[in-house]
C-alpha cells in the first residue's frame, strides 16, 4: 500500500522493534521503567526543558497540558484550527470544565494578536477567566517562523497567560526553518510533540514543561487512565524516532515538493506551490471529478488517499519518489476513468 492519508500510518522499522524487543522494562507507574526513565531524563535535557512526561497519545499530551495550566472555569485562546478544539473530541470541555476561545486562523497559520488581547477577558465574576494561549505549530503543514513564536511569548508575558505549543510536527518545522529545537522551546512554557507521525514510532508523544508542570501532568495521566505499566517497550522505539528519524524529515518535504509540483501539472488540479513548506500537500480537484470515486478506484491499484477538498496528501517514512510516480501516473488514469461527478 502507498498511503497518502497521514504520516500516521508510518510503521516501525527493524531497528525499533529490535530494540523493543530487548527494552528493559518495569511498572512505569512505580517510576521504575528505566528506559521510560532515561527517554524522560533525555528528552528533557535534549528539548531544554526541566521535566518530560511518556503520553499514549497527543491528543493525551494535549489535554494534560490544558487541565495543568487551567482550573476549572478556565479559558484558553487557540486557533479555530487547531487540534486541540477542533480534533479531540471537545476533552477539555468535556473532561477539564476549560472553555476554548478559538480565534480565526491567518492565511499563514497565526493569529493576530489584535484578536487575541480583544477575546482576553476582564476579571470580572461574569467572565471565565483567560490564563491559557494555545498555538500550534506546524498547522495543516505550515511553519509559524521563530519571530512568531517570540512575540507569541512576549504577548504572553504581557498578558500574564501560560504558553503551550501543540508541536505534534514541531520537528518538521524546525527542519524547515533549519534551526535547534531550543530555539522554540525557550519562548514557551509547555509542548507536546507526537512521536508516532513523521518520525515513525509506533505509540507516543511527550509532553515537556518544568517539574512542577510535569509533576502535576503525571497525576492528571494517571487519571485518565494513561499510568502505562511496562512502556518501555515503547519507549524503546521512542528515543529511537528522536535520535534517527529527524533527519529523514527533510526528505519527506522535498517529495512533498515533488508531489506538488507533479499535481499542479494536471489539469483540472490546482496546488499552490507555495503553500507546500513541509510534508503536506493540498490539492484542490475541479469540481468535474467525483473524489471518492477515484479514492476507491486508486485503492484498487493499493494507493491510500482521504478524499476530501482540498485533498490532502502526506508524505513520510514510507513513501519515496517512485511510489509518487505511482501515484501520478495511477491517479491520472483515473481521472480520465471518471472525468465527471456522474
Ligand atoms: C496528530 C495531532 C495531534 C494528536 O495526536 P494523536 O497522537 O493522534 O492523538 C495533536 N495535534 C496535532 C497538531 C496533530 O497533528
Amino acid at each position: 500500500m502507498i498511503d497518502f492519508r497521514s504520516d500516521t500510518v508510518t510503521r516501525p522499522c527493524s531497528k525499533m522493534r529490535h530494540a523493543m524487543s530487548t527494552a528493559e522494562v518495569g511498572d512505569d507507574v512505580y517510576g521504575d521503567d528505566p528506559t521510560v526513565n532515561e527517554l524522560e531524563r533525555w528528552a528533557a535535557e535534549h528539548h531544554g526543558m526541566e521535566a518530560a512526561l511518556f503520553c499514549s497519545s497527543g491528543t493525551q499530551a494535549n489535554l494534560l497540558a490544558l487541565m495543568t495550566h487551567c482550573q476549572r472555569g478556565d479559558e484558553y485562546l487557540c486557533g479555530q484550527q487547531a487540534h486541540n478544539y477542533k480534533f479531540e473530541a471537545g476533552g477539555a470541555a468535556v473532561l477539564g470544565s476549560i472553555q476554548p476561545q478559538p480565534i480565526q486562523n491567518e492565511i499563514d497559520g497565526t493569529l493576530c494578536f489584535e484578536k487575541l488581547k480583544a477575546a482576553i477577558k476582564p476579571d470580572d465574576s461574569h467572565f471565565a477567566k483567560t490564563t491559557l494561549l494555545s498555538i500550534e505549530n506546524t498547522i495543516n503543514g505550515k511553519v509559524l517562523p521563530l519571530s512568531y513564536m517570540k512575540k507569541a511569548r512576549e504577548f504572553t508575558l504581557q498578558h500574564n497567560l501560560k504558553l503551550h505549543l501543540d508541536g505534534a510536527r514541531i520537528y518538521n518545522a524546525i527542519t524547515a526553518l533549519n534551526i535547534n529545537i531550543k530555539e522554540i522551546t525557550q519562548n514557551i512554557d509547555s509542548i507536546s510533540i507526537c512521536l508516532s507521525k513523521g518520525l515513525g514510532a509506533p505509540i507516543g508523544s511527550l509532553l515537556l514543561g518544568n517539574k512542577e508542570f510535569i509533576h502535576s501532568a503525571r497525576r492528571w495521566r494517571k487519571m485518565l487512565g494513561g499510568g502505562m505499566r511496562q512502556a518501555g517497550i515503547l519507549a524503546a522505539a521512542a528515543k529511537i524516532a528522536l535520535t534517527e528519524n529527524v533527519a529523514k524529515l527533510a526528505e519527506d518535504h522535498e517529495n512533498a515538493t515533488y508531489l506538488a509540483a507533479k499535481l499542479s501539472k494536471i489539469d483540472g488540479i490546482e496546488v499552490k506551490l507555495e503553500h507546500v513548506e513541509t510534508n503536506m500537500v493540498f490539492a484542490k480537484f475541479s469540481d468535474r471529478f467525483n473524489i471518492e470515486k477515484i479514492a476507491k478506484d486508486l485503492k484498487q491499484m493499493n494507493i491510500l488517499i482521504s478524499p476530501g477538498s482540498p485533498l490532502r496528501l502526506v508524505t513520510h517514512l514510507d513513501i519515496d519518489k517512485n511510489d509518487i510516480d505511482i501515484f501520478v501516473l495511477e491517479l491520472k488514469k483515473s481521472l480520465v476513468r471518471y472525468p465527471s461527478i456522474n
